[in-house]
């Protein structure tokens, strides 16, 4: 399978533009179908994606592809949507199909590790990092110029849309961002729609009854229904059929 593009501003190669250059081992540059689709934009990378310059590769990467396993569509995915048990042999083969067949991007608010805290636990970026960053995310966003933005936690949906709510307030429907285009003097800005959902670092801290998980799912699946849609209205493609409808909540 072809490799994954990962697009990054010529201004962020070994960028300095913030104080959390001061511990990476590796920016965790993002990745995917360079026309995506869908593109899923978390915080910032864990230990995991520092060491390996990759964004989702840790637990929370396990997580996401398991949610985005059963939302697919992709008939080379069935056997996992069956059996959720089943272990990926090859997680990186997995993320490739996932990203080709359903057109995924996926990258973070921040491209460097912010630092842990006094119990060694993970802390989310500060305003001024994703400040620092934001020229390079909105480049990616031209880049890629995708039919829908799926946010992981509130952070990136806020720091787009300017709504500073909760996920619980911000999901199950899409706001508005506007990315500032190419050629402003023609057009100011580019809009796209952002669903929101629940980060999968926060779904690893509560337990799997949790309907928190089902509304991942859902939103998930609601966000790729959304590009369904489109592709049917616009451009005459017919309506996949996926798992099943999502549950209630
Ligand atoms: S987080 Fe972004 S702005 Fe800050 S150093 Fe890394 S690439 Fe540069």
């Amino acid at each position: 399978m072809e490799e994954l593009t990962r697009f990054l501003h010529p201004d962020y190669v070994e960028c300095q533009q913030c104080d959390l250059c001061d511990d990476r081992k590796r920016m965790a540059l993002g990745e995917g179908d360079p026309n995506a689709n869908i593109m899923i934009i978390g915080e910032a990378p864990g230990s995991d994606e520092n060491r390996l310059g990759r964004p989702f590769v840790g637990m929370s990467g396990k997580v996401l592809t398991n949610l985005l396993v059963m939302a697919s569509a992709c008939s080379e995915l069935a056997i996992y949507r069956k059996d959720q048990s089943i272990d990926y042999e090859d997680p990186d083969e997995i993320r490739d199909i996932l990203c080709w067949k359903e057109s995924i991007y996926i990258t973070n608010a921040v491209l460097c590790r912010p630092p842990s805290d006094a119990q060694g636990k993970p802390t989310n970026p500060q305003a001024r990092h994703i400040k620092a960053c934001m020229k390079r995310l909105e480049y990616e966003i031209r880049k890629v110029d995708p039919m829908v933005i799926l946010s992981l936690g509130a952070l990136p949906a806020t720091a787009l849309t300017k709504k500073r709510k909760p996920v619980s307030e911000l999901r199950r429907r899409p706001h508005d961002a506007s990315i500032t285009s190419t050629n402003p003097d023609i057009l100011p800005y580019v809009h796209y729609p952002v669903f929101t959902t629940y980060h999968p670092a926060f779904l690893l801290k509560i337990p799997d009854s949790a309907p928190e998980w089902k509304w991942s799912y859902r939103d998930i699946y609601q966000a790729m229904r959304a590009v369904d849609m489109i592709n049917e209205r616009e451009f005459g493609i017919d309506i996949p059929l996926r798992l099943g409808p999502p549950p209630k909540e």
